[in-house]
This record gives structure tokens, sequence and C-alpha cells, in this order.
């Protein structure tokens, strides 16, 4: 069975309720949802392990339940005494528009590098098949865990781990923007796969169209990329050969949010099952199509489930 490790942070979200005045309770983070979504896609044929830290609190326990429920492997799950999980709150004015408040500057998962080096190093995960991360995963780290970070993560490429990178670029996030790039371009000069959107890269490197996007990656030499831009089709470059796909708009669109979370999920899920690059971008899309008909980052279990029924890998 495969191994797939996921590496990020998940954080308490509060999002708005039905009634006034009261926020719903759930956990999301990037990388933590296409966790998920690949392991919903693949259920027992693969093994997925999210990479981080949480607190040693209560919430932390319910978000470690969650985890347990949707069958995502906690081994490499640290745990700190000292620090909690970040936090962020969803507000929507009254034209439907939302907002995002975040209490993250002190959450546990940015001080991931000090745990898995008190654990011996990156050796822990050595055999692990894929590693995913994103540009969120490694803004959250501080400047100097970075530099460890590029060893660890070139480490496991020469012991032949495939590593997955999506850009995921938040401004807030970065001290500026030449920052993020020189992040960004080392991530991609080691990534077998590189799964960026569009809108990424016109903020990041001027890009004018997924074409430009391709431009860049290939210079870089990564082998495997597949770029998302929304309604307007899905750019795939392997080994330098170009080819795109058409995605059929939804009609109606209930919540956007995570949809290049769950394409993700379900793109390396497919990878996964030996699926080839085009087959795996169109069952992505069809993933993310599902997402964007429901409300949240994470579908309902039965609701996705009965969707995959239909819409098989
Ligand atoms: P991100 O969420 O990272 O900004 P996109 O907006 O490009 O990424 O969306 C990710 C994927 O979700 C797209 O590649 C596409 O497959 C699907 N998607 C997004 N918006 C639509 C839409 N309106 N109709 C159909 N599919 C969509």
């Amino acid at each position: 069975m495969s191994n797939i490790v996921v590496m990020g942070e998940c954080m308490v979200e509060f999002g708005k309720a039905e009634q006034a005045n009261l926020y719903k309770k759930s956990f999301a983070g990037d990388v933590f949802n296409t966790g998920v979504y690949i392991k919903r896609c693949i259920e027992n044929q693969a093994n997925v392990s999210f990479l981080s830290v949480v607190g040693d609190d209560e919430i932390s326990d319910q978000m470690i339940t969650l985890m347990h429920d949707e069958d995502i492997d906690s081994r490499f799950l640290y745990r700190s005494t000292q620090d909690k999980m970040g936090l962020y709150l969803i507000n929507v004015d009254n034209k439907g528009e939302r907002s995002f408040t975040y209490w993250r500057e002190t959450s546990a998962a940015k001080k991931l590098m000090h745990f898995i080096e008190k654990d011996g190093g990156i050796d822990k995960l050595n055999g692990i098949d894929t590693l995913f991360f994103s540009g969120i995963s490694i803004a959250i780290l501080p400047p100097e865990d970075l530099f460890t970070f590029w060893q660890y993560v070139a480490q496991l490429k020469s012991a032949g781990t495939h590593i997955v990178f999506d850009p995921n670029y938040r401004p807030a996030l970065w001290p500026n923007e030449e920052a993020a790039r020189s992040a960004f371009n080392i991530a991609f000069s080691l990534a077998n796969v590189a799964l960026p959107g569009v809108d990424d890269h016109i903020a990041l490197y001027k890009a004018r169209n997924a074409e430009d996007v391709a431009d860049l990656l290939e210079e870089i030499g990564v082998d495997e990329v597949v770029i998302k831009n929304g309604s307007q089709g899905i750019l795939v470059s392997e080994n330098g050969q170009r080819s795109y796909l058409k995605v059929e708009p939804v009609k109606e669109v209930i919540d956007t949010t995570s949809a290049g979370d769950a394409f993700n999920g379900g793109y390396l899920s497919a990878r996964l099952m030996k699926k080839s690059v085009t087959e795996s971008a169109l069952f992505a899309a069809n993933v993310a199509k599902c997402v964007i008909q429901h409300k949240g980052a994470i579908v309902d279990k039965k609701a996705f489930a009965e969707y995959l029924i239909n819409h098989p890998m």
C-alpha cells in the first residue's frame, strides 16, 4: 500500500451559523482538506498521514477525532504542550462577500521543524511515496526553519519520495513578494509534480495566462504540471508536452472554498491509483465540481460518497 504524507496546518474554523451572532466550529486547512479528499477517493488503497503539530488540549483532541473519522493517520502528528492550534473566523457581509480574521501567529504548526529535529530528523519519513505541501505550509515556518525544511525535502527526494507542491499564494503570510517567490522557486525546483493555480502566478509572477505558468515551470524543470484555472479549463504539461482539458462550468456555484484543495486530492488519489495525468486531472475536476456545489471546505461524507458513485475515478 502506498503512503502519502500531507504537511501543513489544520486550523479551528468558526464560520457563520444559521442564527445571527452564532458561529459554527469546524476544522480546515488547505493540505489537510486535500488529505481528507485523497483518503475519501482512494479509501484503503493508500495510507494518508498528516505531518503537523497541534496542541495538547480539548480542541486538538477533537481535531484528532475528526482525522481518525476520516481515516487519516496521526503517526506524524506532534502535540505541543506550549502552543495551541491556529484559529480563524469567516465573516460574511450583507452582500455575501466573505472575509477572514486569523489568530495563527503563535500556532503550534509553526514549530514543526523543531519537533522533527527533536524526533531525530526526517529519517522517520524515509520510504514514504509522496510528500505534499503548499505555499501556506512553508509560509508559516520561520525563515530559519525553512532552510531545514529544504534539506529535509531534498533528502526525501533523493531517497525516492515524490515531491508535490501547490503554491497556494497568500500574500498576508509573507513579508514581501520576493520572499514568497524565492521560496516557491526552491519548492518548484525540488518538486516532481506542481499543482498551481493561474491566479497565484498572476499575483506573484506577473503571469498573464496558463501558458505563462507552464513556461516558467517547464523552464525550472518540473516534469508534471497541472495548472488550475477555475472554470476556464486545465493546462497539463507532462515532460514539456502540453495538453488542454475542458472543465464543464458549474451553473450554480454554492461555495468555492477548497475547490483547489479538493482538485489536488482528486488528482493525487488518481495518480496513486496509476491513472494517467489526463485521467487524473479530469477526475480531479469532477471532485472539485462536487465540492463547489456544497457549503464549506469539506463536503458531508455521505453526499461525497454518493457523488463518487456517479463520477468514478
Ligand atoms: P483555487 O481554488 O486554487 O483558486 P480554481 O479556482 O482554479 O482553484 O479551482 C480549482 C478547480 O475547481 C478548477 O481547476 C476546476 O476544475 C474547478 N472549478 C472551479 N470553479 C469552477 C466552476 N465554476 N465550474 C466548474 N469547475 C470549477
